[in-house]
């Protein structure tokens, strides 16, 4: 990637795993990561103007994407899809079911690789395996990424933790989890009943109590980073998460962030142990 090179001179710029979330909400969602010389993208829920924009303020471009990836087939995982993958003639993987959903919305691709959960797909050393997810969408998915023996696992739109997942989530280096919503808040927030229901349901998204009890499930002494995702600006606070999830992450806390709907997170680099 020669329009890469330059940027920092001296750092190994895309040999070690990296990744930025580009965006996270119901407005948008998007995920960059980077590792072995290659470079992917896990959903394009914002326009491809705005995934351009905000890829050119972590340095670094769409153009020369190795693939691009859709959890499922909701407009804020997609909604750039199409025009991001014709402009830049990048090839889509997902699920038949996401694929067969999500097609009219696409339009006509200038590839589909069809994935399935546990299959893991390769680009060099960096291994991209998708599980299944409890949502209400056709054969949704979420991944663990796998590089050089670090993992980062993705976590969101699910409305449970079943024991797939919490399988799944076991040993990571960086977990990306969903604090969607505060119950109470939710119940007591603007949406429509039937919303409210589909939301709290097996097949919605978690709530903050429900990220709190996957995180005890799942923390551990090798996991440095936790990353709050989806997280609702109408039916949740930043502080209440937060808190929820210190609480179930008890006096090991790894270190604590909350993705954002409209500002990229910088280029976070992940290093293996051995390199610390
Ligand atoms: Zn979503
Ligand atoms: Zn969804």
């Amino acid at each position: 990637m020669s329009d890469h090179e330059g940027i920092v001179p001296s750092a190994p710029l895309l040999k070690d795993l990296k990744f930025s979330i580009l965006s996270s909400g119901s407005g948008g969602n998007s995920l960059y990561i980077e590792a072995d010389g290659k470079r992917i993208l896990i959903d394009a829920g914002l326009s491809e103007k705005k995934l351009s924009q905000r890829m050119v303020s972590i340095g670094r471009s769409l153009q020369g994407l190795d693939a691009v990836f859709a959890t499922h087939e909701h407009s804020d995982h997609i909604r750039g899809m199409g025009p991001l993958l014709r402009k830049h003639q990048i090839e889509l993987y997902t699920t038949d079911g996401t694929y067969s959903r999500a097609s009219s919305t696409l339009g006509k691709l200038p590839g589909f690789n069809s994935i399935r959960a546990g299959q893991p797909v390769e680009f060099g050393e960096l291994v991209v395996e998708p599980y299944a997810t409890p949502h209400d969408a056709e054969e949704s998915v979420a991944f663990v990424i796998h590089y050089q023996g670090l993992r980062l696992g993705l976590a969101t739109d699910l409305g449970r933790a079943t024991s797939e997942v919490i399988s799944k989530l076991q040993n990571l280096d960086v977990l990306l989890i969903e604090s969607n919503h505060d119950v109470e808040m939710l119940d007591a927030g603007p949406y429509p009943w039937v919303t409210k229901r589909r939301i709290k349901s097996d097949v919605g998204h978690l709530s903050n109590e429900s990220c709190g009890e996957i995180l005890s499930a799942v923390k551990h002494s090798g996991l440095h980073l936790v990353v709050l995702m989806h997280m609702s600006e109408t039916n949740n606070h930043p502080d209440l998460a937060r808190l929820t999830a210190q609480q179930a992450l008890g006096q090991s806390t790894p270190n604590l962030i909350i993705a954002e709907q409209n500002h990229p997170t910088p280029l976070i680099p992940l290093c293996s142990p051995a390199k610390i």
